[in-house]
């Protein structure tokens, strides 16, 4: 699960990691109360507002703006909120802000230099351990940095049954080129971060930048977090941080229905029974030449309702040019499966494009009579073999019959 900027900074201050500070408002009233309040408590007169959305690279993308006075806030925020924000994380088309952060500004000038360091807790897999990846380059193109100079990069591995150890967090801030009071407080700011990363459960704390003030306070500027959503259960406080207006509107449905699905990128559709099986099942798409359009488990009870959830599912993708449904009846029967795929069919009535369905396991001959006799666009399989083949020339018929289209026109392209 993924939060909103304003909501990692909510997780960091409870773990007393120190953030820059500020409310998040949803209309343009809302925001100029915010910064008032902001006011009286910081005596800040420069605001800055930052669109809330689920992708970086909103400071490019015109969503993070400075506010000089109270009227400004409510200019900037009316401009911000409502906005189609398109940065270099978003699709084309860019997001809808419903939300902006008024945060204040800790960009002042004093005493010493301003500084941008970038820092990410996240897991390295291949190592087992919980790694702290950081840069003295911090700012807003962090890939860039990691393209052209890798070795501005550090990272710093914590055995996550030790946790971070005090001389792993005195590095840290050493090699960030801090002394004095700002080297303390980055090697406490490393140790909170961690404590943050771990107690939450999270996959994920980016905090670019992480500002040095020309006070040599260490503060969180930006949160990027992403929360393990297998861990939810154990922090109930945190559910109500999921924004549906952010997710993938499909993957939402799925989850209502009970559904496990992945949206991704090709052209077959694949509803299956058990996630070990769906794998083997994309894996057989690629091996016929397509791309699996979707993960879909269907759970051990496929039956028709839950099937033609999974069609309706799948049909809402306009890239899908063909599906296989790959099911085991081990606990359920094939032959009720069958039945199910062919209602689903029957009260969808608007599908057409070929599928492949191959029912394996308890009455396995009977749900492929049912599919053969049912005088509707299915192509069975009983093998895996089989399967691949007939997906396979589900997807080149289409092909060719594209080909014989454009063909005439060739010498256009
Ligand atoms: P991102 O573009 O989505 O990563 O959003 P950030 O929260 O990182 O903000 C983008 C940039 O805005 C930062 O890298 C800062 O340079 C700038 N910025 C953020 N807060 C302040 C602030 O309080 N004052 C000033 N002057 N600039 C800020
Ligand atoms: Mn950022």
């Amino acid at each position: 699960m993924n939060l909103h900027e304003y909501q990692g900074k909510q997780i960091l201050e409870s773990f007393g990691v120190s953030i820059q500070r500020g409310y998040v408002a949803n209309t343009p009233d809302e925001a100029l109360e915010c910064s008032r309040k902001l006011f009286n408590e910081t005596g800040t007169k420069i605001y800055v507002i930052k669109a809330q959305i689920h992708a970086g690279g909103r400071g490019k993308g015109g969503g993070v703006k400075i506010a000089k006075s109270f009227d400004e806030v409510k200019e900037i925020s009316s401009e911000i909120i409502g906005m189609n924000l398109i940065t270099p994380q978003t699709s084309k088309e860019g997001k809808l802000v419903r939300k902006v952060l008024v945060a204040e500004d800790v960009y002042y000038d004093g005493d010493s230099d301003k500084k941008e360091f970038y820092i990410s807790v996240l897991l390295n897999r291949s190592t087992s351990k919980n790694m702290i990846v950081y840069s003295t380059e911090g700012g807003v193109d962090i890939e860039a940095v990691a393209e052209k100079t890798p070795e501005l990069i550090f990272n710093e591995e914590i055995d996550p049954a030790q946790g971070i150890l005090p001389f792993q967090s005195r590095k840290i801030a050493f090699n960030l080129g801090l002394k004095g009071s700002a080297f303390k407080n980055m090697s406490k700011f490393v140790t909170n971060l961690y404590m943050a990363f771990e107690k939450s459960d999270a996959s994920l704390f980016e905090i670019n930048p992480v500002l040095k003030s020309s006070d040599d306070k260490i503060i969180a500027v930006d949160s990027k977090v992403t929360i393990d959503e297998n861990a939810l259960y154990r922090h109930k406080d945190y559910e109500s941080m999921r924004d549906l207006n952010e997710e993938n509107p499909v993957e939402v449905q799925a989850r209502d229905s009970g559904l496990n699905y992945v949206d991704l990128d090709g052209n077959v559709g694949c509803m299956v029974n058990g996630a070990g099986l769906a794998m083997a099942t994309m894996d057989l798409i690629k091996l016929a030449g397509g791309e699996p359009a979707n993960f879909l488990d269907v759970g051990g009870t496929a039956d028709s309702e839950r099937v033609e959830k999974a069609f309706r599912l799948i049909l809402q993708d306009p890239k899908v040019k063909a599906i296989l449904v790959n099911i085991f009846g081990g606990i359920v029967r094939c032959d009720r499966v069958a039945e199910g795929i062919v209602s689903a069919y029957k009260n969808l009535n608007n599908i057409n494009i070929p599928i492949i369905v191959r029912l394996q396991g308890t009455n396995a001959d009977k749900a492929k009579e049912i599919i053969d006799n049912s005088g509707l666009n299915f192509l069975s399989a009983s093998g895996f073999d089989e399967a691949a083949k007939k997906v396979q020339s589900a997807i080149s018929w289409q092909k060719g019959i594209l080909f014989l289209f454009l063909a005439p026109f060739w010498h256009f392209f």
